[in-house]
């Protein structure tokens, strides 16, 4: 229902641009260009490029922004999928905008593309900045590709990817000053200012107001440390009024610890407990230079939480049986929603992945669950390369599958793990014959 209403939200504006648009190109006061000879043809599917690059930017920007009404309809790692993918293919439109019109131009002036062009430089408010702005927009998606190779670390991405708003606002007076679209049409020029303040609104409230906020009211501190094993630890987070602040169970935020060495950095975390209203546990994998600082933490450091994100939870699921499948870190939110999951007397199985016993996390937590859960859950641990352990051994695989729960296919089944285990887990329960509809998953990557 969300979903629907987010695309028909999204598709109405691209009908609201493309009516405006056509509206002005057609009652020119020179005559319907649309039907008109070349040049006025191409000056008009010019300014539409650059109508629907901009119109692509501004979708960009709510993609990321971690907008809550669309956040909650797709999950987070969608919509940057999503964000991904518009990244690279919106460069179509801004690449088409410059070349369309200068040949417009060029063809109506009778004079070469580079003499237009060079005259669009010179003499055409807002277009120098426009084309500084559309070529650090290029260099900014460009620097995608190593940071997605990863060739590149996530800090030096982020931070580069930071200087599309300076794009933005470069590219921002070229439209008005010499975009005829709005100079002839004042309700066109209203909507897109409306527009530009929509996005740019939503984007500060849900990215810098709403986690400001919450520190204010909260104040977040970490309230405990502890090693859970050699690489793995978990911070205990608890504040004031922590009943008022509402979290599911499989829910993550991007928390910035306040302390000396890890404060310019904000990360994302999934719950590792059940949201109690008086605690927020994330248990953290040493991974990076951020997650190799986290021992250090020390009680008492403030934390700014963004979030809670993700639609990774107990809801979802619509079924009284449950498959759980993780891998190694994996099981931070898929230990907090089977406890939900176990509360609700649903019947869940957990098969819980790890390289070695040493490395499974949440060991005694999950038997203690298991004990008290009156028969509603069974955790299975499947260890890969462990000569002494005497449970599970290999990967998680059909045969494991479909042994260990024969009644799979009447099973709903919440994933998460590093992303091979994922895609293979994925293959294979497809290959069972489980329905994508029945799967739920959460990418450890944004
Ligand atoms: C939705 C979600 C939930 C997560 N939950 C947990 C959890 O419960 N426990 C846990 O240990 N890990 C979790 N992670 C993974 C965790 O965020 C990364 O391991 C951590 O950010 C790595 O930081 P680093 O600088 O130490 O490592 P790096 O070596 O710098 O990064 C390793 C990889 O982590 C990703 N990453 C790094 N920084 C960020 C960032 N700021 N935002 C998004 N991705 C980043 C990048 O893909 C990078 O390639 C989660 C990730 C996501 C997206």
């Amino acid at each position: 229902m969300k979903k629907a209403a987010c695309l028909i939200f999204l598709v109405s504006q691209v009908i609201v641009i493309i009516s405006f648009w056509a509206w002005n190109h057609i009652h020119n006061p020179m005559g319907n260009v649309l039907t008109g000879e070349s040049a006025g043809q191409l000056l008009a599917y010019g300014r539409l490029a650059g109508l629907l690059a901009t119109f692509a930017i501004l979708i960009q920007i709510i993609l990321a922004g971690r907008v809550k009404w669309v956040e909650t309809a797709f999950g987070l790692d969608r919509l940057f999928h999503m964000h991904a993918i518009i990244g690279f293919s919106f460069l179509i439109f801004l690449f088409a905008h410059p070349i369309l019109v200068t040949a417009g131009h060029a063809l109506q002036a009778d004079t070469s593309q580079k003499e237009q062009f060079i005259d669009f430089l010179r003499n055409w408010e807002g277009v120098f900045a426009a084309t500084i702005g559309a070529a650090i927009m290029v260099a900014a998606v460009g620097l995608s590709v190593p940071y997605m190779r990863r060739k590149m670390k996530y800090e030096t991405w982020y931070y580069t990817h930071l200087s599309f708003y300076v794009a933005i606002a470069l590219a921002f007076g070229h439209q008005l000053e010499v975009g005829s679209d709005f100079t002839d049409n004042r309700w066109f020029a209203g909507y897109w200012y409306a527009l530009y303040i929509f996005v740019f609104a939503n984007l500060l409230y849900y990215s810098l107001i709403r986690p400001i906020w919450f520190f204010l009211r909260h104040r977040f501190f970490v309230s405990k440390v502890v090693a859970e094993s050699d690489d793995v630890t978990s911070v205990y987070i608890e504040g004031k009024k922590m009943e008022s602040f509402k979290v599911d169970a499989g829910q993550f935020m991007i928390v910035r610890f306040w302390g000396r060495g890890v404060r310019w950095q904000a990360h994302p975390f999934s719950m590792s407990c059940f949201p109690d209203g008086k605690k927020i546990r994330l248990t953290i994998k040493r991974l990076g230079d951020f997650t190799e600082k986290i021992p250090e933490l020390k009680p008492g450091t403030p934390v700014v939480i963004d979030g809670p994100h993700g639609i990774f939870n107990a809801s979802r699921c619509g079924a009284s049986k449950v498959l759980m499948i993780a891998g190694g870190i994996g099981i931070t939110p898929i230990r907090s929603i089977a406890e939900e999951l176990v509360a609700k007397k649903h019947d869940v199985v957990i098969l819980y992945a790890n390289r070695d016993e040493k490395s499974i996390v949440f060991r005694k937590e999950l038997d203690d669950l298991a004990a008290s859960s009156a028969g509603h859950l069974r955790v299975i641990h499947v260890v890969s390369n462990d000569p002494g352990w005497n449970g599970e051994k290999g990967r998680i695989d059909n045969e494991k599958i479909t042994r260990i729960v024969p009644d799979v296919l009447e099973r709903k089944v919440y994933l998460c793990g590093p992303p091979p285990m994922m895609k293979s887990t994925r293959k294979i329960l497809a290959k069972i014959g489980v329905p994508k509809s029945h799967i739920f998953y959460e990418k450890f990557a944004l």
